[in-house]
């Protein structure tokens, strides 16, 4: 029994030593692909279903390996907050996303507002707004065509100071959202202080809207809140008519999920947009 248990040990061991090995490298080959040109963005739309609006594009990363293998963002993101790549990383989707905008609106004369995901370690790098307000600059995007998609629980670590980075964002004229909006510590207080625009209601509420009621009265709550404190909100990972419908009927018509759009390469987004109006 004892031998089965140094065993056992050695056995956990190493397979924590494995997986942080295993950790390591794909850190290393995150970094390459950032100079090698492995990342890409995909855009899914948003729509409003009241006034038959494209309200604009989410950006998304996505990572192909050299060998055709595509990485999830939910798996390689952590990575890069872990080793401060994202702040890099971060900046190139900006860039990117931004110049897309313009590139769209050069193309089609079609205006579309592109909505970008920042994490914590990026909100909080000291560079942050000089990074957009340079970003804006470089693409000649105007501001009011970029969103940034927070998270709840980046905006309560530090209230003072959060405050401070939102207030030059919006001299920067930029919309802000809360995304995964009730997933977090929603300290309603903070809200009414904060110059946010929109709340977006999580994806994991949707899941089982309309058949739970907790859930919908979740979707419920939240849409009185952006009502009663003037924001958006809009609902994502809306995948079927019946969501679509109940959320209508809550009073929200702002939308985005698999229902209406994946996420597309740029060029199939725009044939998308086009077709909706059609
Ligand atoms: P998120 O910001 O909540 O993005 C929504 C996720 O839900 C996306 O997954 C999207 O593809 C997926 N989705 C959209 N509609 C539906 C639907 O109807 N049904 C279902 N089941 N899923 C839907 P994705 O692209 O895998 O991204 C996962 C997460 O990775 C994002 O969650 C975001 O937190 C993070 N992420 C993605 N791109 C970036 C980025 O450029 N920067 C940062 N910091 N994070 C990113
Ligand atoms: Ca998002
Ligand atoms: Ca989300
Ligand atoms: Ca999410």
């Amino acid at each position: 029994a004892k031998d089965e248990g140094r065993g056992r040990h050695r056995f956990f061991s190493r397979s924590i030593h494995e997986a942080s090995l295993a950790r390591q490298l794909l850190q290393a080959e995150l970094r390459r692909a950032l100079d090698q040109r492995q990342f890409s963005l995909v855009y899914q739309p948003k729509v409003n279903l009241w006034t038959r609006q494209v309200l604009g594009v989410e950006a998304l990363l996505r990572w192909t390996r050299p060998d055709g293998r595509p990485i999830s963002p939910l798996e390689f993101i952590p990575l890069a907050e872990a080793s401060g790549l994202i702040v890099p990383l971060g900046a190139w989707v900006l860039e990117t996303a931004c110049q897309q905008s313009r590139a769209w609106a050069q193309a089609s004369g079609e205006e579309l507002a592109v909505s970008v995901n920042i994490s914590a370690v990026q909100f909080t790098d000291p560079g942050f707004v000089d990074m957009v307000e340079r970003c804006l600059r470089n693409t000649g995007l105007p501001p009011r065509l970029l969103e940034l998609e927070l998270t709840e629980s980046m905006l309560i670590t530090d209230i003072a100071r959060v405050q401070q980075t939102l207030r030059a964002l919006q001299a920067l004229e930029v919309c802000v959202s809360i995304d995964d909006f009730g997933t977090g510590y929603s300290s309603l207080s903070y809200l009414q202080n904060f110059p946010v625009q929109t709340l977006k209601i999580d994806r994991s509420f949707l899941k089982t809207v309309p058949d739970d009621p907790q859930a919908s009265a979740v979707v419920e709550a939240v849409i009185a809140l952006g009502r009663s404190l003037n924001l958006g909100v809009i609902a994502e990972g809306v995948e079927t008519t019946e969501q679509a419908r109940c959320l209508l009927n809550l009073g929200c018509a702002a939308m985005q999920g698999y229902l209406f759009g994946r996420p597309m390469a740029a060029p199939e987004l725009l044939a998308w947009v086009q077709e909706w109006h059609r």
